[in-house]
């Protein structure tokens, strides 16, 4: 796994993404389509879960959606409802038992559970659990959900929303049982999950460019806190805590996002597209060309090239066949890493003074290799520009950061991250531009440090 990180770049890898469908004949086929639209927010392994009423029928397999489906399979999954998963995870957590849907199979009624997320008191409430008699099958959070609601007494609802009022973190989560579903946020709104209305029936998403496969009409997305049940009756709306606030992760907007998404009412495109008006607007550097770092970077780069009215150019192509399949390298195809990955247009670059815009740096070791890549190429001068703020403080909400020593800006200084990575010049959006661009009810916490939860043991890492 980590050799197929290195050579892929790395970046930062979000854990997960759900889908649900509620009412609506093939209901695990629209599923696979509409999980084939969020393949960027995982590639590992991936689910379907399909209610006919009567019965729920699950299938999961390591791999990607089209990998793992075929249609004999998804013939197998009956019904009008279904929920689905595609997840990324880290090389300890790759086991078959935490891939989603997780399933619940009980006297008091099954259900399937996805979720995208983590939750930062997870090891307090398993111990907690552990203590009292569970057993867990798997590592992921999301069993400590089905743990918790099988605990509760009363309607399902109930057992959800006293559930969730135990848990601090990320969560966005879709649970389906053989005959309703329900939508749930976390309190500080920190993933995306919104619902579209489809025929007679909805859907549930962590990104609205799964609906337009489906062609299913975007109605709104899941307030923080909220639990949203979906049922033959029409939707009805509870909330598990008054004490909420929005606080949707920037990287959404910045790198995770495909950019047809529309979150919290902020298109992804146009705000990556506004972050790179930002970087220009206050940059003075002399270039001939404006280019980006294929594909999360492109819309800045085309922002920065409009605000400074100098030519966007397409200097980098981006490999689309390195895949999954190369992930065992040997040390000199792993040095050779960017290179598969990317190529420098030397027509284009040659002898140019270039603006390369990318998302963000995390390790540092892909950009040092790009600059390289374009020099190489012929590039006179490459002034790096970061769509993002240093990324200096791990996240807990998710995505995978673990440590201050992955992080290239908790150790070096911007000169000398400019020195490292070889750039003639090197500038940050700052937090401020970040929440002008995409929104002010952000978590920044990989930028500032400051973090929307309690992080209870996890904050034992924190730098002191
Ligand atoms: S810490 Fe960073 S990556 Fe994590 S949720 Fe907050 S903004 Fe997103």
């Amino acid at each position: 796994m980590d050799e197929f990180r290195e050579l892929m770049g790395n970046k930062l890898n979000e854990e997960c993404g759900c889908f649900g469908i509620y009412n609506v004949k093939d209901a695990a086929s629209l599923s696979y389509f509409g999980l084939h639209a969020l393949q960027h927010r995982g590639q590992e392994a991936c689910g379907i879960a399909a209610s006919d009423n009567k019965n729920i029928t699950c299938y999961k397999g390591k791999g990607l959606i089209s990998e793992v489906f075929t249609n004999k399979i998804i013939e197998e999954l009956p019904g009008k409802h279904a929920v689905g998963h595609v997840r990324y995870s880290t090389a300890q957590q790759n086991q078959i038992e935490n891939v989603q849907p997780i399933m619940v199979r009980a006297h008091q009624g099954s259900f399937a559970l996805v979720n995208n997320g983590q939750i930062v008191n997870a090891e307090e409430i398993k111990v907690e659990l552990e203590n009292q008699g569970s057993i867990f099958q798997g590592t992921s959070d999301s069993e400590i959900f089905l743990h918790l609601i099988q605990r509760e007494e009363g309607t399902m609802v109930y057992k959800i929303m006293n559930a969730c009022a135990k848990l601090e973190g990320a969560f966005a989560v879709i649970i389906m049982t053989k005959d309703c579903m329900y939508a749930v946020r976390d309190k500080n709104g920190l993933r995306p999950l919104s619902i579209a209305k489809l025929e007679d029936g909805y859907c549930v998403s962590s990104e609205s460019c799964a609906y337009d496969i489906v062609n299913a009409k975007f109605v709104r997305d899941v307030e923080p806190g909220e639990v949203i049940r979906i049922a033959s009756d029409g939707i009805q709306s509870f909330k598990y805590t008054e004490k909420t606030q929005k606080k949707m992760c920037s990287m959404e907007y910045i790198y995770f996002a495909r950019p047809d998404s529309v979150i919290e009412g902020v298109n992804v495109h146009n705000a990556r597209k506004l972050s790179g008006k930002l970087l220009a607007r206050k940059d003075k550097v002399k270039a001939d060309i404006v280019i980006g770092v294929p594909d999360s970077s492109l819309s800045a780069a085309i922002g920065y090239a409009e605000e400074s009215r100098l030519p966007y150019e397409i200097g980098l192509i981006k490999n689309r066949y390195v895949g999954r399949t190369f992930i065992q390298p040997t040390q000199k195809q792993r040095e050779r890493g960017v290179r598969m990955k990317l190529s420098a247009i030397s027509a284009i670059v040659k002898g140019k003074r270039i603006v390369m815009i990318d998302d963000s740096i995390v390790r540092g070791t892909t950009m040092k290799r790009i600059v390289q890549l374009l020099k190489d190429a012929g590039a006179k001068a490459v002034h790096v520009r970061i769509a993002s703020p240093e990324f200096k403080s791990p996240c807990f909400y998710g995505v995978d950061t673990s440590t201050y020593d992955e992080l290239i800006s908790s150790r070096l200084n911007v000169k000398e991250l400019k020195e490292y990575i070889g750039a003639d010049s090197l500038k940050f959006l700052t937090i401020d531009e970040v929440k002008e661009a995409n929104g002010p009810d952000l978590c920044v916490a990989c930028f500032s440090g400051k973090y929307p939860t309690n992080l209870f043991s996890l904050g034992n890492i924190i730098k002191k």
